[in-house]
């Protein structure tokens, strides 16, 4: 009886104190706090080919979204001054800015230590502070991937969020077409049950040329709402407490004529990311009818995300049921 009670004082503290860490531990979403938000995410950027071009397509759509940058990935941000103007567009078009390290080391950062990550947090952080007076608060690792060691370096570094995803477009994948990915998990998904961060790469052609054209129209169709990861959160995207500028690039002035970033020919039918030089002005082409023709499939379980929160809460209630019951 004396063990079965010093069992359950123990399981109590165990229970309660990791209940506590986790309260203050650096959060992670892998889908939005709202049913029926969806938050676009671009990494590996910016990217002297495409970035800028994305950034035309998300105007003309006045869609805002996220993009977790680097500091030495394809250009040199600090010295380029092609790559800083693009991501001071990017700021004060209202995106948000976000990290995803100096360098983008090839083995991700759970190798590196804690000298390493806060020299690759921080690197990154001067340089953006310097173009637009800001510094992130939200993280996606490369890879997707971090230890605790990892999180509790991040945190030192003022981030307060690690970002992952629940749809993703697979645009480096030539095993894969992008705007299928989307279809698939989309197009069975229920606004009122789902929410999504989408994660592509602005360094890639294929999200530049054809899939972002395709998508967006696509995505309106399905009646969900595009957030900023700091509305997808209820966080503040900057360190310090400020979140992007409110935007608009809705004018329908601007919007005469058909989309000019609409591909002739998409890609749909073949097996991968292989699109090449098949874009141009549009006819009368309708994007999402052309999508969704294609036949949906689904793959992922898009109406059972869930935000890793809820899950912590329901790990939480079953460790007390067990204690409970011993
Ligand atoms: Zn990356």
């Amino acid at each position: 009886m004396v063990l079965v009670s010093n069992l359950k004082k123990t399981l109590l503290f165990i229970t309660l104190s990791s209940f506590i860490k986790s309260s203050i531990a650096l959060e992670q979403f892998i889908t939005c706090i709202n049913n029926g938000d969806i938050a676009l995410t671009f990494d590996d950027g910016p990217s002297l080919d495409y970035t800028s071009r994305i950034l035309d397509i998300l105007d003309y759509e006045d869609v805002k979204a996220t993009f977790f940058v680097n500091g030495m990935n394809t250009c040199d941000l600090k010295n380029n001054q092609v790559a800083r103007d693009i991501i001071k567009r990017e700021y004060e078009s209202g995106h948000v800015i976000a990290s995803h390290t100096y360098s983008h080391p090839l083995t991700g950062i759970t190798p590196l230590g804690e000298k390493k990550l806060t020299f690759e947090i921080n690197a990154l952080n001067n340089i953006l502070y310097d173009i637009v007076g800001v510094k992130p608060a939200f993280f996606r690792p490369p890879l997707g991937e971090y230890t605790p060691e990892n999180a509790i370096v991040l945190e030192n570094c003022g981030i307060t969020a690690n970002i992952l995803w629940n749809l993703d477009s697979e645009d480096w994948n030539s095993q894969y077409n992008a705007t299928q990915q989307y279809v698939d998990i989309l197009g069975t998904s229920d606004p009122s049950v789902s929410s999504f961060i989408t994660l592509n790469h602005d360094i890639q052609e294929v999200t530049a040329m054809q899939n972002l054209p395709i998508v967006i129209p696509y995505i309106k169709s399905l009646g969900y709402r595009f957030v900023t990861m700091d509305v997808c959160t209820g966080m503040s995207a900057y360190q310090d407490g400020s979140n992007p500028p409110k935007v608009s690039t809705n004018s329908t002035s601007y919007k005469k004529g058909n989309n000019p970033y609409i591909p002739i020919t998409s890609n749909l039918n073949s097996n991968g990311n292989t699109y090449g030089n098949t874009y141009g002005m549009s006819n009368n082409m309708n994007s999402y009818d052309a999508v969704n023709n294609e036949g949906i499939t689904f793959d992922l379980e898009a109406g059972g995300a869930i935000h890793s929160h809820s899950f912590g809460l329901f790990a939480l209630s079953f460790l007390f049921i067990i204690f409970y019951l011993i």
